[in-house]
């Protein structure tokens, strides 16, 4: 099958007993044994399992091209899962422009049972080398990363740690599966969160792991059936359902946010943009070959420099929504200083270019004249 059929039909098939064409919500917690023991049809207990979560599940691996998907209550609780796999005394090494959450779960949560983490730019991945230790376990990508859309080489990563006993582990919450296939790139483990681009419709909380290898997906599934972090099965059915559309609104988010981020660097107040899909971005080659399109994130900065004209801007626009969070069918704006990036320190956020008149952008599926007489009239003070 080809992606656009298996967003829609990848592991899918229609309910045994009536025919559902869409798998039912089983909103049960456990299933009638014959006899005890001999379970029914595989399903036990529902945080070990439940057929509409494994039908989101199915889906997952299916369009990460892994062997195993796993859906857990949030994309932090996935995260969570994947540093399980480690151990006390092992070193990740990290790309230094994370989701702030992410990095919060590392440095002021996992830090406490002695794993250690390195916060490194991924620019110049031949010089990496040098940043592996010999407990290094995992490298933590995100790409592109929140907010600054830097990008990562996954498959230069992924040979450079090769034969090292080293797991790739990608956050591909911006670029989704339709644009972006990190396993096919050589990583191991795929995260989402799917709260965004896969649901699609600002709806759910929701986290996903794909795993490459039959192996790795049977320790991350002891890990969320032994932590118990998993999706319900409501929730799943939600996802399920915004993954069917994936492919239609990724072709409009790419769309628009292209148009939108030509539109800012052509304008007089505007001073740096940042989007993979602009010849003028420093990574438009990279971006050009590892995806194949580049979505609807844009985040930019002020000629003035100044936080107030952030503010201005944000509270002056009507059909952008001033919220966190993105990846819905709706734009959002968001001020990542006080907002999604307040839990990284001041002076780290300086230091990686996370300034106070950034904004970031999440360019939904309206109609693009729009979205951009918004932005006009928004920048209009
Ligand atoms: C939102 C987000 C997360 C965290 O996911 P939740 O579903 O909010 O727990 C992780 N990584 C990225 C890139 C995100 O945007």
């Amino acid at each position: 099958m080809k992606f656009n059929t298996k967003v829609i039909h990848g592991g899918q098939h229609h309910e045994p007993h009536t025919g559902s064409v869409n798998v039912p919500v089983f909103l049960t917690s456990t299933f009638a044994q014959e006899t005890p023991g001999k379970l029914k049809a595989g399903y036990e207990y529902s945080r070990g399992a439940n057929p509409t979560r494994q039908a989101l599940e199915d889906s997952l691996a299916s369009i990460e091209n892994g062997h195993t998907g796993l859906a857990f209550g949030s994309g932090l609780a996935a995260i969570d899962a994947v540093l399980k796999l480690l151990n006390p005394g092992d070193h990740v090494l990290a790309v230094d422009d994370l989701y702030g959450g992410t990095y919060r779960l590392f440095t002021r949560l996992f830090s406490k049972y002695q794993l250690e983490f390195t916060f490194v730019s991924f620019d110049k991945v031949d010089s990496l080398g040098g940043e592996l230790k010999e407990n290094t376990k995992m490298v933590w990508i995100e790409t592109p990363t929140n907010p600054l859309m830097k990008l990562v080489d996954i498959k230069k990563v992924s040979e450079l740690v090769k034969g090292k006993n080293i797991l790739v582990a990608v956050d591909n919450t911006f670029a989704t599966p339709y644009l972006q296939r990190p396993l096919d790139l050589g990583a191991d483990i795929v995260m989402h969160s799917a709260t965004k681009y896969l649901g699609g419709h600002s709806d759910v909380i929701a986290g996903a792991l794909i795993a490459k290898t039959k192996e790795l997906g049977e320790a991350l599934h002891f890990i969320q059936f032994a932590s118990g972090g998993i999706l319900g099965p409501h929730d799943s059915y939600l996802v399920l359902r915004g993954i069917k559309t994936l492919s239609l609104r990724m072709e409009r988010h790419c769309e628009n946010g292209q148009k939108v981020a030509e539109f800012l660097e052509k304008h007089p107040k505007i001073d740096k943009i940042f989007y993979p899909g602009l010849p003028s971005n420093p990574q438009y080659e990279l971006a050009k070959s590892q995806m194949s399109g580049f979505g609807g994130m844009v985040s930019f900065t002020f000629k003035s420099g100044e936080q107030k004209d952030a503010v201005k801007f944000l509270e002056s626009i009507k059909v952008f929504t001033l919220a966190e969070s993105l990846g819905g069918v709706e734009s959002l704006a968001n001020h990542p200083t006080t907002m999604t990036h307040a839990s990284i320190p001041a002076e780290k956020r300086q230091e990686l270019g996370i300034t106070d008149d950034l904004v970031r952008l999440s360019v939904g599926v309206e109609d693009i004249e729009d979205l951009l007489s918004d932005l006009e009239s928004a920048l209009s003070f």
